[in-house]
Parts: structure tokens; sequence; C-alpha cells
């Protein structure tokens, strides 16, 4: 874990049970839930169980068998939603010019309709 990872952030505080959510999937590695302001028809966050603040702490400080467990998880998300064939996308914000809001790290998975250019 990171010295700098605010551990009252909201999503640690939905990991610890202190902030309610519908739990999409769990195991021991992730935890999927819907985004409380969805911007696409099936919009879900998926957060690593450990204390990472983003992917440059994660991919830094995250045993592989973590990282291997937390993207299994992102993939199984997406199935489970009914994704797969249709397509989806995946994308996490990155600290400041990246847009991050919340200081833990999390992957959006994006779908349901045919979305727009990734930079539009
Ligand atoms: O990547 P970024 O940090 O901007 O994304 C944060 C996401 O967390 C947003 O999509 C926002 O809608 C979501 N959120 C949430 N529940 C909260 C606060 C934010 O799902 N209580």
């Amino acid at each position: 874990m990171s010295d700098r990872y605010d551990q009252n952030n909201i999503f640690a505080k939905i990991l610890r049970k202190e902030i309610p959510s519908t739990p999409l999937y769990e195991d021991e590695y992730a935890y999927a839930f819907h985004d409380l302001y969805p911007q696409a028809p099936i919009h879900i966050l998926v957060i690593p169980k450990g204390a990472y603040i983003s992917m440059n702490d994660f991919t830094a400080n995250a045993s592989m068998e973590e990282i291997a467990g937390f993207f299994k998880a992102v993939g199984l998300v997406a199935r489970n939603a009914g994704l797969a064939d249709e397509g989806w996308r995946m994308a996490s914000n990155i600290g400041e010019n990246g847009g991050q809001e919340i200081p833990h790290l999390h992957i959006h998975i994006l779908g349901g309709k045919k979305l727009g250019p990734l930079l539009g």
C-alpha cells in the first residue's frame, strides 16, 4: 500500500461496507458495483480489494497474483453483464491529468450501446 493512500476515500468506505453499494461480483481480489452516475446503459466499476491509488500504484506495488486476479475479474464481470459479444469499453482515469476523482484504482466497464470516440 502506498503511504499516500487515503483510507477515507469513498471506495475504501464501500469496501468496508460503510457506504452501501449493490454488489455485482466479489472475490478475494476484486469488487464490482454499478456506477452511481452511469454514463452508458451499462456502467460498472471494478475495484481491487487492496489499497491501491491508481494503475501507477497497482502496477508498481501489487503482486502478480493480485494483478492477474483483478484483471481476470474485470473480464468476468463484463462477460457476466452480457457484453462479450456486442463489445464494451474499459477505462481507468489516473491522477490529476487523467481526471481521476476517487483515489482508489477503479476500472470503468462501459457498454450497452455503441459508444462514441474515446476522445470525442
Ligand atoms: O475515474 P473517476 O475517478 O472520475 O470515476 C469516479 C466514478 O465514481 C464516477 O464515474 C462516479 O460516477 C462514480 N461514483 C460512484 N459512487 C460514488 C461516487 C462516485 O459510483 N459515491
